[in-house]
């Protein structure tokens, strides 16, 4: 029996009672047919999920399918088609290596190319969704390959049609068109800017982003590496809340304000945290508030995710209380309730 907690980054999760591990496309259909009515639960990396400690009473699938095909025009750049199963951040090193530009700023985010989509992961000041033109996966309502445009996908700030879909179309493949060229596009973000020592707007070789964005990554513990307890976790735990203006303006001086193109405006969840009053590091039996980065909750060694749980939901308790504001969570909960 499988023991979810050895597939997810926060390494909590009781066992699945069913767990398959599908290197195609055809095994991905089969799996998912062969489970008829049970629950199934898709996988690839485990990085932003949190299991419950019972477990799941269903087929796990996790999806292991590798494939790469690119075409490269000099008008058009490359096109780019991913197994779902791919690695996300080496895809993005391969990329680099061969002089496609887009993809730098989002290097070391951990997980697979499936599920990059999913949540339209961005860090840095870009999202993936710029990138994405199409997305394939096989639609269960109606047993059949559906191919989504990039506008079909509904791409917003940490969402997308298939996150508002939940367990309806599993990812087979990604397609991207990169830009060819080793200068990478303005860099936005001030703090990665500043890192570059360039002035915000200007552009950098992607190799360079690349090295400084995974630096970056490091220090905050947002790079999995096994001897880094802090990175023991599933990323940002919440997403930044988006709120009226009027919420917006109640909220004390120093709070984040970042408006968006539909007039309400987003702040910093990590600044809400602190600011109510928690602090890196703090813990809740093996649950840990990361030591470099409030955002992230952490297994600090020994654990379960009734801890975590419920140290999200002390997090959130404490920012409701102090200013008012729900704290969403980004991680996918599997049989966990906040
Ligand atoms: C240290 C750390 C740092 C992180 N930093 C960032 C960051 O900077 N930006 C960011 O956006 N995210 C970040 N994350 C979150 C995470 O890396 C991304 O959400 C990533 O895309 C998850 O990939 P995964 O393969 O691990 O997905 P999983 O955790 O396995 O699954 C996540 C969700 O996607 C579904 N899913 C997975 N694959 C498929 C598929 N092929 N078809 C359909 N559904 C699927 C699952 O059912 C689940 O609901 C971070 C996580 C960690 C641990």
């Amino acid at each position: 029996m499988a023991d979810l907690r050895d597939y997810t980054s926060l390494r909590v999760g009781g066992p699945a009672k069913k767990f398959v591990e599908v290197g195609t496309e055809s095994e991905i259909i089969a799996a998912i047919e062969a489970a008829g009515d049970a629950p199934i639960l898709i996988i690839g990396g485990g990085t932003n999920i949190l299991v419950a400690d019972s477990g799941f009473e269903g087929t796990v699938i996790r999806i292991v399918n590798h494939s790469l095909q690119a075409e490269v025009d000099a008008c058009s750049g490359a096109t780019l088609t991913i197994g779902a199963g791919e690695n996300w951040d080496e895809f993005v090193a391969i990329t680099i290596d061969r002089g496609f530009a887009g993809l730098e700023t989002l290097s070391g985010i951990p997980g697979t190319v499936g599920a990059a989509p999913i949540q339209n992961i961005g860090a840095y000041g870009h999202e993936v969704s710029e990138f994405i033109t199409r997305v394939r996966t096989y639609d269960r309502e109606k047993k059949a390959v559906k191919t989504f445009t990039n506008l079909e996908c509904e791409f917003t700030y940490r969402s997308s049609h298939f996150k508002e879909h939940p367990g309806r179309y599993v990812i087979l493949d990604v397609q991207f068109n990169l830009r060819q060229g080793e200068l990478s596009s303005p860099i936005t973000y001030s703090e990665l800017a500043a890192k570059l020592g360039i002035a915000v707007g200007e552009k950098a070789p992607i190799n360079v982003v690349r090295t400084n964005v995974l630096e970056l990554r490091a220090a905050k513990g947002m790079l999995l590496n096994p001897n880094d307890r802090d990175s023991w976790s599933a990323g940002s735990f919440f997403t930044n809340p988006i709120i009226s203006k009027e919420v917006a303006e109640k909220l004390p001086e120093g709070a984040p304000r970042w408006p968006t193109s539909d007039g309400l405006v987003k702040t910093s969840a990590a600044w809400l945290i602190e600011n109510s009053g928690i602090h890196k590091g703090d813990t809740h039996g093996g649950a840990r508030i990361s030591t470099k980065h409030v955002l992230a909750l952490t297994n600090s060694g020994s654990a379960t995710a009734t801890e975590i749980a419920e140290l999200a939901r002390s997090a959130q308790q404490s920012v409701f209380e102090k200013f008012g504001i729900n704290l969403v969570a980004e991680v996918n909960l599997i049989g966990v309730e906040l």
